[in-house]
């Protein structure tokens, strides 16, 4: 197994100064210390950011596109190692790890082709001799701000599209996880020297990491120079940027917490349905914005389903995410830890039945780590503890009588991002994806809540924020669009028939 100090020399990182410490959730030893930028820094960054706009805007996209096509080479190259660092640094399983590069690579893979694609649109006029189009303008400066469970794909998915659309990006990731982000900029840097040494022009400030806590998010979203913030978080955050972008008339792009569900029906392939529900209910640690955390199961399904759940949560091999054989890690710090039982406690004292887990895991999990017992809890209703995101591995399950009733409950709660049902009967499925069924940003048949690819518009309804990012058009946030009306004629007619004559 690497060291971490070995680590964070292959991207020439020390971690041996400065005020922050970041420890690792995987046995409490210190990854290293970083000086903190501040409040004050923000600004030297949003002027270095807004000279580099002033090149970047100029670059054809198809050339931007290509320092997009050398990061996606760096990050092949970098991948094991940025993959075991992120691994190291939030404690997510090492495929897991691995995984979240791979994405950051599909996405760089689609940004390229997108170079190529920003497309508008021609329009008719009403007026003899005009025509009208829609074009879209590069954007300005974007401000990413990053939560620690996807502590790199979620800079990329940002970076890799506004880079294309022609915006510089400043990156505020989350002090939990540093380090990732640091290293993230380094396999920037690898490939800005190869762009530039291929005799391309690439400006200073098209991207800076500000390495810093809430007050520097604070000031990036409170910087009128920001037209676009870009914030992955809590909802209690993004309540907080929605307000202070909105106060300045800016653009904010969010990205919050999740409360996702699955519906398992009568017809329900069961076998698939439990591989599902194990992989988005455990997998990283219930710490995804889209893990499962609602189990709506028919009644006559439901007693067969907890227990055989019940009986495979007895067997997660839970402990050190570098060991190849674990499949559940240790949460971010032991207030996820605390954060978890106290919703445990709340479940039960609203009538929840604990089928399972819950507890500290000591048994071959590494001393000084922060290692749950994913549990299970049975509830007789929709509670209120059941509306809240405790980013753990809980799963609540609900039973119903009737479809209708699933489906209101898969949207009797406040966040809206993923959801899914598990059914072989059209019919069942056809309802769930219709108007009058899941009201998520994301639904899914015969798959579970978490893992999405990146070629979808990626985001949520209601708190989860409605901002959209990654594939589809989710581009179009990080352009302005411009619509151009051309007069080809020698007339000069007004629209609507209006009369303005003057002798
Ligand atoms: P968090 O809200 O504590 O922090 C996220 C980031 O916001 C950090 O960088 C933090 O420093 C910054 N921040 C906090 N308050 C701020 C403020 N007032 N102004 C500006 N910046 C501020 O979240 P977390 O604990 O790191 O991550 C877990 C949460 O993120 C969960 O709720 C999860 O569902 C959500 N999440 C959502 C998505 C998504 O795509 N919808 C993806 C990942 C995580």
């Amino acid at each position: 197994m690497t060291k971490i100090s070995d680590l964070l020399k292959k991207f020439d990182l020390t971690g041996d100064k400065g005020g922050l410490e970041v420890f690792s959730p995987i046995d409490g030893s210190l990854i290293g210390k970083l000086e903190m930028n501040t409040a004050k820094d923000v600004d030297g960054s949003v002027k270095k950011a807004e000279a580099a706009f002033d090149i970047w805007k100029k670059t054809p996209p198809p050339i931007r596109g290509e320092l997009v096509r050398l990061l996606g080479e760096e990050l092949r190259k970098a991948k094991d190692d940025l993959g075991a660092l992120v691994t190291a640094e939030c404690g997510k399983i090492a495929s897991e790890g691995l995984g979240e590069v791979q994405e950051m690579i599909d996405i760089c893979d689609f940004a390229v082709g997108l170079s190529r694609q920003l497309y508008g649109l021609t329009i008719a006029s009403e007026r003899p001799g005009h025509h009208m189009r829609e074009v879209w303008h590069p954007a300005g400066t974007v401000a990413v701000i990053s939560a620690f469970n996807f502590p790199v794909a979620v800079w990329s998915w940002n970076a890799a599209i506004a880079f294309v659309c022609g915006d510089p990006v400043i990156w505020k990731p989350s002090e939990k996880t540093p380090f990732t982000a640091l290293a993230c900029q380094v396999v920037f840097e690898r490939a800005l020297k190869r762009f530039r040494d291929a005799g391309h022009d690439a400006p200073e400030g098209l991207l800076s990491v500000l390495i810093g806590a809430k007050d520097v998010g604070e000031a990036l979203v409170n910087d009128e120079r920001v037209p676009l913030v870009s914030a992955t978080g809590s909802v209690p955050m993004g309540r907080a940027v929605a307000q202070d972008v909105a106060k300045r008339l800016g653009r904010s792009l969010l990205e919050l917490g999740g409360n996702n569900a699955m519906i398992v029906t009568p017809a329900a392939d069961l076998d698939m349905a439990m591989r599902a529900i194990l992989f988005s209910a455990v997998g990283t640690a219930g710490q995804r914005c889209t893990s499962l955390r609602r189990l709506i199961v028919h009644k006559d399904i439901a007693d067969d389903l907890v227990e055989k759940l019940s009986k495979s949560y007895g067997s997660l091999r839970i402990g050190d995410p570098l060991d190849k054989d674990t499949l559940v890690g240790p949460l971010i710090d032991d207030e996820a830890c605390k954060a978890m039982q106290h919703s445990i406690e709340t479940a039960k004292s609203q009538g929840g039945e604990l089928i399972c887990g819950g507890e500290r895991a000591k048994d071959g999990t590494p001393d000084g780590g922060h290692y749950m017992k994913p549990a299970i809890i049975k509830m007789p209703k929709q509670d209120e503890i059941v509306c809240h995101e405790t980013f753990a591995p809980i799963l609540y399950v609900m039973t119903y009588s009737e479809l209708d009733e699933a489906i209101e409950m898969n949207n009797a709660v406040p966040q809206g991002l993923s959801s899914c049902i598990f059914t072989t009967d059209i019919r069942e499925a056809e309802l769930f994806l219709s108007s009058v069924g899941s009201d998520c940003g994301i639904a899914n048949v015969n798959i579970g809540p978490s893992g999405a690819e990146i070629g979808g518009a990626f985001g949520g309804e209601k708190e989860t924020g409605g901002g959209r990012e990654s594939g589809s058009d989710a581009w179009k946030f990080y352009m302005r669009r411009q619509t151009q009306t051309i007069n080809y004629s020698k007339e000069l007619p007004l629209a609507q028939g209006v009369k303005f004559d003057v002798e």
